[in-house]
């Protein structure tokens, strides 16, 4: 029997209990803003996963006029001729009367409005980055949105950029020495998107261009990029193809007259001293295009890179059967054909054995990309797992010795779909119906009896809330 105090403790813990898994203060975030640091008095803040920042501080910083209607519960900001308005508790805020949807509507906290970062970033076109590492939000007011992060490389620093090009690859590398190297195009219709990426990071010429197969995702937009920046040269992987962008992609470097090479395996790139480029692929010609990608290793002093291109399980086989185990380890892969299940395969992955995995892939694509078990994989052997598709661009800096990870969303991979359970990491999803707003369990006797052409499959409760969908009351998602 439970005595009437001890009813009483219970309650007071649940309640505590309560109100601390709602909202936690993360004041160990600091802001900066065109590189000076912003003080608040209501710092920011965690809620759901997602960082939200004072918005009157910053936007006032930032040069906007902020006014508060209490009536309505509604704050709108001007700048530049530009109008932001936000009502607490909403998920739509409006940008000069377009909606603009917010992953978690702005709060009240201490008389202070606090607004997800992100959308610090898309009401004036401010460039956001968070960095993990340090748990620091840099704002750069006055670029456009999607522009790569400003801060400049210094002398001894090398820059990676895995561009969001949607479903495709384009990886632009800054070498310390200020030369620039650029590993695919993505498709044809990101080409312009591409292009002006390149430019906001200062790119005025490219010292050589890598397509590392002649697949549309990876040299369409490099039409685009030959026709707007001088290249000094184009390495191609020599498996031929017979579409129009290829077609078309050959006759612009002929007609540009750019030095064309055909990749050879084990011969280096040289072109900053301070990193060895290595080309470890194609040593053969396999049956297909994604096989016969161009790998390139990047070695930075301490810090390795592997891009795969589309190489799927048959040339990571004849790669291992050819290289020493120092040659595969590296710090970031940029995981084979867009997080495909046919690459990444167990003996490879243990081998190259990356703290940081970067799958590049646009959302609604129709092969099923990325492969959860690709995913579970990478999660299972520590590696942090990034994607376009998630975080936009994604750029690592590595100063020889360590890398830091930047991305221009803060929006966490899929946190809550990993699942630990005695030791076996597994990857949770959860399937719906379109034609009901319930989430379940895969398992689930409801999700069971959901005719297959109906169902929608998210990677994790907080994209299937996004989505509009609320838990089933059976399986309790
Ligand atoms: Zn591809
Ligand atoms: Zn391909």
């Amino acid at each position: 029997m439970f005595s009437l105090k001890k009813i009483f403790i219970l309650l007071l813990v649940l309640v505590l209990a309560l109100s601390l898994c709602g909202t936690a203060t993360a004041s160990d975030i600091s802001v900066k803003l065109n590189g000076s640091q912003l003080s608040f008095d209501v710092p920011p803040t965690l809620d759901n996963g997602r960082t939200l920042v004072p918005l009157r501080a910053i936007f006032e910083a930032i040069g906007a006029d902020v006014k508060w209607d209490g009536d309505t519960q509604t704050v709108t900001a001007t700048k530049d001729g530009t109008v932001v308005a936000l009502t607490i508790g909403s998920k739509t805020a409006y940008k000069n009367n377009g909606p603009v949807e917010l992953d978690v509507p702005g709060k009240i906290i201490n008389q202070r409005t606090l607004v997800p970062l992100r959308f610090v970033g898309e009401a004036f076109g401010s460039n956001v980055v968070w960095d993990g590492n340090t748990r620091t939000i840099t704002i750069t007011s006055g670029s456009g949105s999607g522009s790569p992060p400003s801060d400049p490389p210094t002398k001894s620093k090398m820059k990676a950029h895995f561009i969001d090009v949607g479903q495709g690859d384009a990886i632009l590398i800054q070498f310390p020495n200020g030369k620039s190297m650029l590993v695919d195009g993505g498709p044809r219709t990101a080409g312009e998107k591409l292009v002006s990426y390149l430019k906001k990071a200062g790119i005025t010429s490219i010292d050589i261009v890598v397509a590392t197969h002649p697949h549309e995702d990876h040299i369409g937009g490099l039409l685009n990029v030959l026709n707007n920046f001088p290249v000094n040269k184009v390495i191609d992987s020599g498996y031929p193809h017979t579409s129009k962008t290829y077609e078309d992609y050959l006759s612009l470097i002929d007609q540009k007259d750019i030095s064309f090479e055909i990749a050879h395996a084990f011969n280096s790139i040289n072109i900053d001293p301070g990193v060895k480029i290595t080309i470890l692929h194609p040593g053969t010609t396999m049956a297909d295009s994604n096989n016969n990608s161009i790998v390139l290793k990047l070695q930075h002093n301490q810090v390795g890179f592997l891009l795969t291109g589309d190489a799927e399980a048959e040339a990571e086989k004849y790669l291992m059967e050819r290289t020493d185990a120092t040659t595969l380890k590296s710090d970031i892969l940029k995981v084979g054909h867009h997080g495909s299940r046919t690459s990444t395969s167990d003996a490879f992955l243990k081998k190259v054995s990356p703290s940081t995995s970067i799958i590049m892939l646009g959302e609604d694509n129709s092969y099923g990309h990325p492969h959860s078990e690709t995913i579970t994989k990478l999660v299972k052997i520590g590696s942090e797992v990034y994607q376009t598709n998630v975080n936009g661009h994604i750029v690592v800096f590595s100063d020889g010795n360590k890398v830091n990870v930047f991305t221009v969303s803060d929006k966490p991979i899929s946190s809550d779909s990993v699942v630990i359970e005695g030791g076996e990491v597994t990857l949770q999803r959860y399937v719906g119906s379109i034609k009901s707003d319930k989430y379940h369990y895969p398992s689930c006797r409801y999700a069971q009896s959901i005719n297959p052409e109906n169902e929608t499959w998210f990677n994790s409760k907080s994209d299937a809330q996004t989505a509009g969908y609320v838990p089933c009351g059976v399986c309790k998602p």
